[in-house]
């Protein structure tokens, strides 16, 4: 009798060790994917244009008719946001991408720039602006030209790349920064 509940206990410990790869997988079956590195989102949740900027336009307007340059007499008073941390801001002619407007020109500008200083909100307006010229279309040829006549009059910084940002506008816009910083 003995030795019997000594084989049934056998093959009952040999039917454990059997089941054990089954009841117990360290190793999942599936790879894990691997962590993503994670993509600067560009999509914008905020609101879709915003009064002080729209009014920031209309007197950047009024200043280069001032001036007398030839910015274009149809450009959308509405600048649209979006969510851009490449580009402080875009100049679009209505055969470009988005046919939303009926004005010949329109404006959108990052959403990310919205707290940067009055005078870098002013000097991005302006430069936009310079492309609704004709021939105005790059940073070369006119629009460089009127570029550093209109810096000259002015006192803002109207070039290709960098005008009158802060480094916190920077920071702001490339997503780095951080309040309250002790600086
Ligand atoms: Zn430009």
């Amino acid at each position: 009798m003995v030795n019997m509940g000594l084989k049934i206990l056998l093959l009952f410990v040999i039917v454990l060790i059997c089941l054990f790869p089954i009841l117990y997988d360290p190793k999942p079956s599936k790879p894990q994917p691997r962590p993503r590195q994670k993509r600067q989102s560009y999509a914008w949740k905020g609101p879709k244009t915003d009064e002080r900027i729209n009014r920031m336009l209309a007197e950047c307007i009024e200043l280069m008719k001032e001036l007398e340059v030839p910015i274009s007499d149809s450009i959308c008073p509405i600048v649209r946001l979006n969510g851009s941390r490449s580009r402080f801001a875009s100049c679009y002619d209505r055969g470009g991408r988005k046919a939303y407007t009926e004005y010949d020109f329109y404006i959108e500008m990052s959403g990310h720039i919205l707290q940067n200083t009055e005078k870098s909100l002013r000097s991005v307006l302006l430069h936009e602006l310079l492309h609704t010229m004709p021939e105005g279309y790059d940073h070369r040829g006119e629009w460089k030209k009127w570029a550093k006549y209109v810096s000259e009059k002015t006192g803002y910084t109207i070039k290709r790349c960098e005008g009158d940002e802060t480094e916190e506008d920077l920071a702001r816009f490339f997503g780095t920064y951080v309040e309250n910083q002790s600086e």
